[in-house]
């Protein structure tokens, strides 16, 4: 695999570092395992109505960005601190932590609530992983294969309840621990990686990195080193069960184990449905598709929910539909594609469909989809060829590069 080398700063906002969009600073607020607080969501609801543009946006990796912030104000790295939602600054970027939403709930080989924090606390302590690059990306995979879908560089999966193996861009490496050793290993397989890198921003740029990251890690703890008898199609049917979520499938309204799932559409939360959602939920979950999970709703919740304006129908089009920020918030794009996307959702979608102001498809998801990049106002590439989005009936779902 040729190595994509690491020639530039790293871009990736952060609260201390933002983004300097068209529309104002943009703010990404990392959620290791994507946990929040229902106090620590008021806060950042009550920050994007003073501060921001009034909504919050979830993120494809089970973050939230606030966005149309002035890159002068205090105010938010202040407020996120004290919700404890910015534990540290100098590893803020690389605390890229996915863990399967339902964990613990319902379905899944293993529990792995709690793990991410753990990893979180455990990256933080470790001056050196400061240097990972805001894109790498860890894993905490319960067996049911959802998160370890989201290509992260290094991932424990579960193998069953008491185990679980490391993938290092998603290949495996016979190296196995128990859930409450996971966190441990994957910070020691990150610290690996750094070894090796060189100018390399991801494990998958680097040739060989699961071997060399594996001969560093059984060199220091004299455990076996590589599985020869594995490969990704025996990984990849590992763990199935019939209870899981799809990976990358938006998972809305009664979940089982007494959890509910919402997601608003376009993954841009109102001031009105984070008010709801803080005041239904102690805690919730934000997954990588833009949904939320509620571990522990209040009696009544998928209404209020619902009448907040959040999808909690698992048929509704909002979850066909999505698209990055486009006009007038990036300046690269050549068309308001939030606009046109909501008109696709009220016209109703057969086809999962991301819809682009440019050819680099920010936020596009892992899973086929139909390809929709703007190629000027009301004009779209769809799956490379020229069409509308208003006749939304592609042939071809696509998956991203
Ligand atoms: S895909 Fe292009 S237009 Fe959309 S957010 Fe990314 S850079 Fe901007």
């Amino acid at each position: 695999m040729p190595t994509t080398a690491r020639t530039r700063a790293d871009a990736c906002p952060g609260v201390v570092s933002p983004h300097l969009a068209a529309d104002g600073a943009l703010a990404r607020v990392r959620l290791p395992g994507g946990v929040i607080t229902g106090p620590a969501l008021r806060a950042v609801a009550a920050l994007a109505e003073s501060a921001g543009d009034g909504s919050v946006h979830l993120t494809s990796r089970g973050n939230l960005q606030l966005r149309g912030l002035d890159p002068a104000d205090p105010r938010p790295v202040r407020t996120l601190r004290a919700a404890g939602l910015l534990p540290s600054t100098t590893h803020e970027r690389v605390r890229n932590v996915l863990a399967s939403p339902l964990s613990g709930i319902s379905g899944g080989l293993a529990d792995v609530r709690g793990l991410a924090a753990v990893l979180d606390r455990g990256l933080c302590a470790r001056p050196g992983l400061a240097r990972l690059s805001g894109r790498f990306l860890f894993a905490l995979d319960d067996g049911r294969g959802d998160v370890a879908a989201e290509r992260p560089d290094l991932c424990w999966r579960a193998t069953g309840r008491d185990e679980g193996e490391l993938f290092v861009a998603g290949d495996r490496t016979g190296l196995r621990r128990a859930p409450a050793d996971a966190p441990a290993l994957l910070l020691d397989a990150a610290q690996a990686f750094l070894a090796v890198c060189g100018d390399a921003w991801r494990a998958g740029d680097l040739d060989d990195a699961a071997a060399r990251i594996v001969a560093l890690l059984g060199a220091t703890d004299g455990r076996p080193s590589r599985d020869s008898t594995a490969d990704r199609a025996s990984r990849d049917g590992a763990g199935a069960d019939q209870h899981a979520t799809l990976a990358g499938e938006p998972a809305v309204g009664e979940l089982g184990g007494g959890a509910v799932g919402v997601a608003p559409e376009l993954g841009e939360l109102s001031g009105v449905a984070l008010r709801e959602l803080a005041g239904t939920a102690p805690e919730l979950v934000v997954t990588p598709w833009r949904t939320l999970v509620l571990p522990a709703p209040a009696p009544g919740a998928l209404g209020r929910l619902r009448a907040a304006g959040l999808v909690v129908d698992p048929g509704h089009p909002a979850l066909r539909v999505s698209a990055c920020a486009g006009a007038p918030g990036c300046a690269k794009s050549l068309a308001d594609v939030r606009a046109d996307a909501r008109m696709l959702i009220r016209h109703g979608v057969g086809r999962p469909v991301h819809v682009v102001g440019c050819a680099r498809r920010c936020g596009a998801p892992h899973t086929p989809h139909v390809d929709a990049v703007a190629t000027g106002a009301g004009d779209y590439q769809i799956d490379g060829a020229p069409g509308a989005l208003t006749a939304p009936s592609p042939d071809r779902p696509r998956s991203t590069r």
